[in-house]
């Protein structure tokens, strides 16, 4: 079947799942219509293993090129790096799109989008509630949801096929530090209106009941803090979770703690919280780094980075006792208002094992109530599916495994819907409110280094094989007259054992650079190079068990 033809003649609308249907994070789908498409997020997430140089995995976006697909416009749900994170870096890839966001969402993106030449104000286009806005063939009405960021919402999309509602991530809280929480109603008169097909977030499918609500939450935090009535209080926690920061801000206006924060990440989030009025911090309830070792240390709450134990943070600096500001002492106590994000655990007990060392006090959300997730939960998300009552159910964002028990979950809840199960590069035809899937495309990640370049696999594969097994120079001059070896062969190894007999190396090669006399009248480099690389791949091969790269260097003269 010729994808890219129905996707141009047909008049269905097309769905194809780009990122997030497969892992948890690079969130991003693309709705297509005669050809023409918006893209629904555009997130990134980060390397399981940060070697190689791998600094940012970001989705795929040939199959779009594939299928000769024009994008609109890029609509973005919240302000996750899940969700922004390559907006920056595809921005050009997807054609210098409109954008439209929550004032929120936008502010967060605002600072990546400056580098960009083809990108202005012009394109920004605020998502304002209770606002429609159209995207090409599609209309969308945004419904704001709870989530462990401000500004998130949901979106429902008039399709020129049928009623789409796509969740975004959330979870459900019926009031928020800001009063107004999840609206039930909302969703539920969307429902009774006619939803043709739900988009929903699988990332807590896995665990029973409801996530516990970030103002419950908040008063166990009150609690903890003002029980803590020595030594520097340092509280880390993932810098855009706004409604945990008030709770930590709430906290400290209960205490004689003064607030400091610390990171820049952190600066930054706070500062367009406040701008936008989404955190309510008077300047006088602030101090600066260098006022903290003037206070007396249970005076002091500070705010900062490094849940993760990025290498760069703030925390692992203090840590290391390498932060120029000031430093830890023995009886602060440390609270991780987080959770390990797999992958990351070894650098985070190595974190914990510092701040030991110091002799603070740690506290994780294994000791004490420190963290909720700001995903829906099984009952939260059933919830969900009762009041939007959907014909169709697709569960989106998450790992497979997440992803089937999100659609076994859907089956139980909706038994009259139709249900759906797709990875990125599904393509998914939505017709008179049903959908199909009808082909799969190339879906893969693309993979950027510290300084936003792209790595290729092949230049990947290269330096998985530098590290894995070193590398070789091997150097020799050639007289072409007398076809003879006259230096060399000279021989440099790299990231190499020296548990072998370089004498007997150098042996292997003067035979092998023997040129028989019918060979010298057409004696060229890249004869000697190969027959180098050759013996030389052996040699190792046979004596350390390893194939290094080999770069031969003849200079025939
Ligand atoms: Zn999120």
């Amino acid at each position: 079947v010729d994808l890219s033809k129905s996707v141009k003649t047909k008049d269905s609308v097309f769905i194809l799942p780009l990122g997030g249907l497969g892992e948890i994070g690079m969130n991003m789908m693309a709705l297509i219509y005669k050809s023409r498409a918006v893209i629904l997020d555009c997130g990134a997430m980060f390397p399981e293993m940060n070697g190689m140089g791998i600094d940012l995995v970001a989705p795929c976006t040939e199959s779009l090129r594939e299928l000769g697909v024009e994008v609109d416009g890029i609509v973005y749900t919240h302000a996750h790096e899940d969700h922004i994170g390559s907006g920056a870096l595809l921005y050009q890839q997807l054609g210098s799109p409109d954008i439209y966001g929550t004032a929120f969402t936008l502010a967060m993106l605002e600072e990546r989008m400056t580098g960009i030449r083809s990108f202005n104000k012009k394109k920004e286009h605020t998502i304002e509630p209770g606002k429609a806005f159209k995207v090409g063939a599609f209309k969308f009405h945004s419904l704001p949801v709870t989530h462990s960021i401000v500004d998130s919402v949901a979106l429902k999309i008039e399709t020129p096929q049928g009623i789409i509602l796509h969740t975004g991530d959330f979870k459900i809280e019926d009031e928020t530090y800001r009063g107004e929480g999840f609206n039930e109603n909302e969703f539920a008169k969307l429902g009774s209106e006619g939803v043709d097909l739900l988009l929903s977030d699988s990332t807590n499918v896995e665990s029973p009941g409801w996530t516990k609500s970030e103002l419950d939450l908040g008063k166990d935090i009150k609690e903890l803090i003002q029980s803590i009535d020595r030594g520097k209080l340092i509280v880390t926690l993932f810098s855009s979770n706004i409604p945990r920061i008030h709770s930590i801000v709430d906290a400290a206006k209960g205490s004689k703690r003064k607030l400091c924060l610390i990171g820049r990440s952190v600066t930054t989030n706070v500062g367009i919280a406040r701008r936008l009025g989404f955190l309510d911090i008077d300047d006088s309830e602030l101090i600066e780094m260098d006022e903290v070792d003037r206070l007396p240390p249970e005076e002091v709450l500070v705010i900062c980075t490094g849940t993760q134990a990025e290498p760069r943070s703030a925390l692992m600096r203090l840590s290391l006792e390498t932060h120029s500001a000031f430093k830890l002492r023995a009886g602060d106590t440390v609270v991780f208002s987080s959770r390990q994000i797999p992958g990351n655990e070894r650098r985070i007990s190595g974190l914990m094992n510092n701040l030991h060392r110091i002799g603070c006090e740690v506290l994780t959300h294994r000791d004490a109530e420190v963290h909720v997730s700001g995903h829906a939960r099984r009952e939260e998300l059933a919830k969900m599916m009762s009041l939007v009552n959907p014909k169709c159910f697709l569960p989106v964002h998450g790992e497979y495994r997440m992803l089937v028990r999100h659609h076994q979950l859907g089956k139980e809840q909706l038994p009259k819907a139709k249900h759906l199960l797709a990875e990125n590069g599904d393509l998914l035809e939505f017709k008179s409110g049903h959908l199909e899937p009808i082909g799969k495309l190339e879906a893969g990640k693309q993979l950027f280094d510290e300084n936003r370049y792209i790595l290729e696999p092949e230049l990947l594969r290269e330096r998985k094989k530098l590290g894995f097994a070193g590398s070789v120079v091997v150097t020799a001059v050639i007289d072409s007259k007398r076809a003879r070896l006259i230096e060399g062969p000279d021989v440099q190894i790299y990231g190499i054992s020296e548990n072998f007999d370089p004498v007997a190396l150098e042996e292997l090669l003067e035979d092998s650079l023997r040129i028989p006399k019918k060979k010298s009248r057409d004696l060229d480099s890249e004869y000697l190079e190969k027959e180098i690389r050759v013996h030389t791949r052996r040699f190792f091969k046979r004596h350390l068990g390893i194939k290094p790269i080999v770069f031969p260097v003849v200079y025939v003269i």
